[in-house]
């Protein structure tokens, strides 16, 4: 009898573990469907007023960063954000290492044939930056003969490349362009107006100026995978969500006025 009674403590004592391990097991499956999921974000934060960092460095500012951290909460996930050079982010996406790259950038035929674009979200150009007592040049085509500073990887650098004598330099960010211009090493720096216009008013330099001219139209879009096809829809679903609901107007004007 004695033995009877032990091997059947024995066996609810195994049951009890058992029972006690299911049980544990459905907790972490509560715990990970609980989780937010994470949507791996990559920009090149030095390009105001869309992308950069406060003066501490540690909080990503600018209305990109606005715009896709409403588009993320719209879509359910949490957004993390990774600053990444603007000519690796592309590669980047490709690794799989993000899921959406959110920079200034510009939809064209190039980068469509790696990246699928989510709709325009924002109407941009390029434009010129001089120095102010810098007469000879008033328009693209005086840029024959000059040297021009631009970014990396970027439109202006295709751009001006095609401008017959120009002498280009490449940097890694649009704030080396303009420090380049600054230091006299170069004549003109090409970027994005917007990027141009935001250096001009808020960094206080007074000796440069801009052109008026835009040499291109330029709309900027949301990259995704082109092997994830459901990412792409549904970061159109909530930019037009974003649009609907007035949230992309209060965005706008936070960064650019009524403009
Ligand atoms: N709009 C430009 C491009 O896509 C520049 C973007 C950037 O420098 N962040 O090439």
């Amino acid at each position: 009898m004695k033995r009877f009674m032990t091997l059947c403590l024995i066996a609810l004592l195994a049951l009890a573990t058992l029972a006690a391990g299911c049980g544990g097991g459905k907790k972490d499956d509560n715990a990970s469907q609980k989780t937010e999921k994470v949507l791996r974000i990559g920009t090149n934060a030095d390009f105001a007023p869309f992308e950069f960092q406060d003066v501490n460095g540690k909080e990503y500012q600018g209305f990109d960063m606005d715009l896709i951290r409403a588009v993320a909460k719209e879509m359910g996930y949490k957004a993390e954000i990774q600053n990444i050079n603007f000519d690796g982010l592309i590669p980047a996406l490709e690794a799989d290492n993000l899921d959406v790259i959110i920079s200034g950038m510009t939809i064209n035929d190039e980068r469509k044939k790696k990246v699928d674009f989510s709709d325009p979200y924002y109407k941009s150009g390029l434009s010129i930056i001089v120095k102010k007592d810098d007469k000879s040049i008033n328009k693209f085509s005086d840029l024959k003969g000059k040297k021009v500073a631009v970014q990396i990887g970027t439109t202006s650098a295709m751009e001006v490349k095609k401008i017959e004598g120009a002498e280009v330099k490449e940097f890694n960010s649009s704030a080396d362009t303009f420090l380049e211009l600054k230091a006299g090493g170069v004549d003109a720096v090409v970027n994005d107006r917007p990027v141009n216009d935001y250096y001009i008013l808020k960094s206080g330099v007074t000796d440069v100026r801009r052109l008026e001219e835009l040499l291109t139209s330029e709309d900027y879009g949301i990259a995704s995978s082109k092997k994830k096809p459901e990412m792409k829809k549904q970061l159109d679903a909530a930019l037009k969500k974003l649009h609907d609901n007035g949230e992309y107007d209060k965005i706008f004007k936070k960064w650019f006025g009524n403009g």
